[in-house]
Order: structure tokens, then C-alpha cells, then sequence
């Protein structure tokens, strides 16, 4: 059984409201009332953005609770990243099962809040219920006037663009529910690096942050890279082009599954929260600095169009794509 709501809240959440210790003034009233009270700053815009999880649907049963706490958080702080955002305060919606415990409770509170420390982010407040195990976390951040990214901005010629690697956590992913067709390959130091970032997405709030007035468009990545981008361009009324040769594939990936299909999850994996953007090609000598700042990896990986199409080239002929990425109310992906 878990232990009472209230004595659940009090001892692993309330710890993590900004108050005690986690230096966020603007948290006049945490957790404790019906509500937060909360002093945005003066003259910068809201950002607010929801992601739930659902156990069996966006991690395996059973998965690591500090883990589950982390991605939790993770990917609403990914949300954002993309809309270049600073972030600040976090609400918890959490059913659990009956089942729970106290081991898990610890476990999943210091993987949610280690990353909450890590980027100054209070939790100050939520709900708990009991059900099949589901997180909803909404996150609350702010951006000066005008100075969001979108998805919407791109421009035909724009280059589009990608952090670190994709595909790493689809594969990780794969490991962690032991798809056979992986079985032995790789290092076990790829195998693991491949299963971190499943378990483990670093948002990429730095490089939101840095791609403020140099991006025209942004989103993240969190359905598969080609359905993202295809996103994007349709959101800027374009058309996209990407190339196969161009995708960053870490040496993880072709060591635990082959070039292969190492491409193809970097094209249609999902659970990665790395950024896809544009910017004009005149921006492109920028890159090298702003990978530099932001700490990862960035790659062109092809361009807007103004033809509509959405084209994956393979040395130079045209190939299919999985530009649908994942939709829980279709009944599989689809090519
Ligand atoms: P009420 O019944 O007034 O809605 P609750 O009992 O749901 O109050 O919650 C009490 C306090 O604990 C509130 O401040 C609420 O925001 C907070 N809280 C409840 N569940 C969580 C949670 N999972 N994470 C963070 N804060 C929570
Ligand atoms: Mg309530």
C-alpha cells in the first residue's frame, strides 16, 4: 500500500517547491494550500506546456523509477527548450497503483527532482490519485516579448538542422526491452550509453536558449526525426528535403545495430528530445559556435522547400520516409 497521500506529498514532494532551499523567490506559496501563488516576471511572456506518461505506452512496465521521474520532467522541459524558453516551475499530476512504495516513491522524487535542481525548476504543486500508474507534469516557463521559437517561421531555402544524435533512445529503448535482433552487438559501454539516453533525455534547454533570434523555426524531437520535421515544415507552409547521408549517427548506434538500421531509427524513432530547427543558409558559419554553446552536437541534415513535398533522398534517388511518426489513436505507424 502506499503510504497516506498527505504523508506522501510531504515528505517526497514538498522538499521540491523552491521554497526549501531551491532559491525561487518567485514561489511566494507552494505546496500545502489549494493552489501556488506565484510573481512571474515583469514583462516577459508565459510558456506552458503539458506531457503525461503512461506506463506501458511511453515506458515498459516495470521501468526504473528515477528513470520514470526523470523522463517525466524531462520531456515537458524539452517542450520548452523548443519554444526557447527559460523554465521555472512544475505541477505533478501522479496516479499511482496500489502497489507502490516507499523505495519507489524516493527513487522516482530524486529523479524528478535532481533534474528539477539541475535547471532551478521548483514543483510547486499537483494532484495524486490511485490508478494504473500515469504522470502528467505541466511546466511553466517565460520568454521576452517576440522572442519565442516556433514552429511556424521557417522559410523556403531555410537548412534544417539537428542536435546530438537521434535514434540513440530508440534503440536504447529496444536493449531495454530486449529486442532479439540486437542481442550481443556492441560494446556493453554502447550498449549502456544507447539505454541512458532512453532512460536519461537531456532537454535542450541551452540550446533553446541560444538559438533565440538565430532560429527561424524549432521543435523537438519526440515522435521520430522525419515526422518532426515534416511537422515543422507544414507548420511554415513548406515542403522539406532531407538526405540519409547526412543523419548524425553515433558510433553507439552502428556499433549495436548496424548502419542500417541505426538510420532508420534516426529517422523514425522517437523519445529522443533533441531540437530540430532552421536557419537561413547565411547562418550557417554559426553553427560551430553554437554547438560549442549549447554542448552538443549539431548537424544539417537538409532543407525547406517551397515545392510542398516532403523528399528523404538516398544517394541522390528518392526513398520512403516515416513522415507520420507515432499517433496513439491510429492503429500502428505507418510508413
Ligand atoms: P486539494 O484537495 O485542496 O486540491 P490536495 O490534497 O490535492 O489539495 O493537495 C494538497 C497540496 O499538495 C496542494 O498544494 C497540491 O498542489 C499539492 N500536491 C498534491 N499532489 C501533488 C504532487 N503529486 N506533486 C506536487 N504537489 C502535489
Ligand atoms: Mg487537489
Amino acid at each position: 500500500m502506499p503510504p497516506g497521500e498527505f504523508a506522501l506529498i510531504d515528505r517526497w514532494f514538498r522538499p521540491l517547491d523552491g521554497r526549501a532551499g531551491q532559491g525561487r523567490p518567485d514561489v511566494l506559496l507552494g505546496i500545502g494550500d489549494d493552489a501556488a501563488l506565484l510573481q512571474p516576471p515583469a514583462g516577459q511572456w508565459l510558456v506552458a506546456a503539458l506531457d503525461t506518461l503512461v506506463e506501458g505506452r511511453h515506458f515498459p512496465p516495470g521501468s526504473e523509477p528515477r528513470s520514470i521521474g526523470h523522463r517525466a520532467l524531462a520531456v515537458n522541459l524539452s517542450d520548452l527548450a523548443a519554444m526557447g524558453a527559460t523554465p521555472a516551475w512544475a505541477l505533478l499530476g501522479l496516479t499511482l497503483p496500489s502497489t507502490t512504495d516507499e523505495a519507489w516513491l524516493q527513487a522516482f522524487a530524486e529523479g524528478l527532482g535532481t533534474l528539477a535542481a539541475r535547471h532551478g525548476v521548483a514543483l510547486v504543486g499537483g494532484d495524486t490519485t490511485g490508478g494504473p500508474l500515469t504522470l502528467s507534469v505541466q511546466v511553466l516557463g517565460f520568454v521576452p516579448p517576440g522572442m519565442a521559437l516556433r514552429r511556424d517561421a521557417g522559410q523556403p531555402g531555410d537548412l534544417v538542422c539537428v542536435s546530438g544524435q537521434p535514434g540513440e533512445a530508440a534503440l536504447g529503448l529496444r536493449l531495454l526491452q530486449h529486442d532479439a535482433t540486437l542481442s550481443g552487438a556492441g560494446t556493453a559501454a554502447q550498449r549502456q550509453q544507447l539505454r541512458r539516453r532512453f532512460e536519461h533525455p537531456e532537454p535542450r534547454l541551452a540550446l533553446g536558449l541560444a538559438l533565440r533570434g538565430v532560429a527561424s523555426a524549432c521543435i523537438d524531437v519526440s515522435d521520430g526525426l522525419a515526422a518532426d520535421a515534416a511537422k515543422l515544415a507544414r507548420a511554415s507552409g513548406c515542403g522539406l528535403e532531407l538526405h540519409t547521408e547526412a543523419l548524425p549517427l553515433s558510433a553507439a548506434m552502428c556499433g549495436v545495430a548496424g548502419v542500417a538500421a541505426a538510420r532508420e531509427a534516426a529517422l523514425g524513432g522517437g523519445d529522443d528530445y533533441e531540437l530540430c530547427f532552421t536557419l537561413p543558409p547565411s547562418r550557417e558559419p554559426e553553427l560551430a559556435t553554437l554547438a560549442a554553446r549549447a554542448g552538443c552536437a549539431l548537424t544539417v541534415i537538409g532543407q525547406l522547400t517551397a515545392d510542398p513535398a516532403l523528399r528523404l533522398l538516398e544517394q541522390g534517388k528518392p526513398r520512403s520516409a516515416p513522415w507520420q511518426g507515432f499517433d496513439h489513436f491510429a492503429a500502428e505507424r505507418s510508413e
